[in-house]
């Protein structure tokens, strides 16, 4: 019998609103009152909950996710001809943030099971003007980060996570010795892994602002004054200026909404992965999946894997199909949002023409933004909701 139909939005802000909203206009009518707004005490008690949340020592709130990118690059001394490894499978902003100092992204293909840096691939890629390492936690997962730091530390590197996707993911860190493949750390939290950590709080994301909004974590107390500097044009004290610095201030209204929705967050990662693991199931009883991992002879759907070491937010649910495109448009004509994160991988964009890279030099980056496709998913996303998705999906493939 056919479902009848159904609306399923990508996201749905408006429900999570719905829950919240005594809290924000109270937070939102403090500020007003105030009349202050760049840079206060809204700002300051977030950039401590916001670190202590990360377990970073430090933080230091902005103006956008690409602004935390570019300063915290800015703060480490990327500057002409400087070398960053990233990879090609990532919002347009981490390369971008490179290319504006005068950089060269240097791109590493992506490992196929999580959409992440293969870190084993970017020790041939070091040269003698490599200066940092840009991971990407894609869709709410860390990449592999402690053979990374490892090499990192090997070579002098610098690592900045951009964190835009996976705040509150979790990933344990700590040494495993030849002997002993036992990992035996703690777990850290997304963008506290490394030397410095960038979030974004872009509307859509895992805890978003309403508006732009960003933050960068930071371990290196010398490192912290440079990005608290660089984001009020370089200066520390007033009309002082040690560094030419940009305009990146983080405002008391962004601010107010974050704090508020902070104390929200790990309840909504968890429901995140409740329905993470209710895609899994209702895939694999619609037959359509088999275990999670990559595609498996006869099966149409690749579920998500949760890498070892590593908690996923769900970000971003993304399964991977084949007519991916089609699907999408049958998705849509019955009512179901998705997206394609990302269609075109960076080193295809024209704007970093001038690379010199070509079409086959990143097969699985290329194969991915084939074939990845977002489901709806957000923390109030209900259990008819999801089966419909399901169905949808069943029905293309009959
Ligand atoms: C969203 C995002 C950014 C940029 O954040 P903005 O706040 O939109 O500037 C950077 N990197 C990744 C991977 C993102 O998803």
């Amino acid at each position: 019998m056919p479902a009848a139909s159904m609306h399923v939005p990508l996201l749905d802000l408006k429900a999570q609103y719905a829950v919240i909203r005594a809290e924000i206009r109270a937070a939102l009518d403090a500020v007003l009152d105030s009349q202050y707004f760049v840079l206060g005490a809204n700002v300051s008690a977030l950039e401590t909950d916001m670190a202590h949340y990360c377990g970073a020592p430090h933080a230091v709130g902005v103006a956008s996710g690409s602004d935390a990118l570019l300063l915290a690059l800015m703060a480490i001394g990327i500057g002409p001809g400087d070398e960053v490894i990233t990879t090609p499978y990532t919002f347009f902003a981490t390369a971008a943030a490179v290319v504006r100092l005068g950089g060269v992204p240097v791109f590493v293909d992506i490992e196929p099971r999580t959409f992440n840096l293969a870190v084993e691939q970017v020790k041939a890629h070091i040269t003698a003007r490599t200066k940092a390492i840009i991971p990407v936690h894609l869709y709410g997962q860390c990449a592999d980060m402690a053979p990374l730091l490892a090499l990192a530390q090997e070579h002098g590197l610098m690592v900045v996570e951009d964190a835009a996707q996976a705040i509150g993911a979790r990933y344990l860190s700590g040494h495993t010795t030849p002997s002993h493949d036992e990992p035996a750390g703690t777990w850290g939290r997304a963008g506290a892994i490394g030397d410095l950590g960038c979030l974004s709080f872009y509307p859509s994301k895992a805890c978003g602002a309403y508006g732009d909004a960003g933050m960068v974590l930071a371990h290196d107390p010398a490192l912290v004054e440079r990005v608290r500097a660089l984001r009020t044009h370089g200066g520390l004290g007033k009309y002082r200026h040690d560094l030419v610095g940009v305009n990146s201030r983080l405002d008391e209204i962004q601010a107010a909404v974050l704090g508020v929705k902070l104390r929200y967050l790990d309840g909504w990662i968890a429901a995140r992965q409740t329905r993470a693991s209710r895609y899994d199931q209702l895939f694999q009883q619609a037959d359509l999946a088999g275990a999670p991992g990559e595609y498996q002879p006869g099966k149409a759907v690749g579920l998500p894997v949760i890498a070892p070491r590593c908690t996923h937010i769900f970000y971003v649910y993304a399964i991977r199909v084949s007519q991916r495109d089609q699907l999408r448009a049958h998705l849509s004509e019955h009512g179901v949002g998705t997206d394609v994160y990302y269609p075109v991988p960076l080193h295809l964009q024209p704007c970093f023409a001038a690379l010199g890279y070509c079409q086959g030099d990143f097969p699985e980056a290329e194969r991915a933004a084939e074939e990845s496709l977002a489901l709806p998913m957000y923390p109030e996303l209900s259990e008819p909701q999801q089966a419909y998705v399901v169905e949808q999906i069943a029905d293309f493939y009959q």
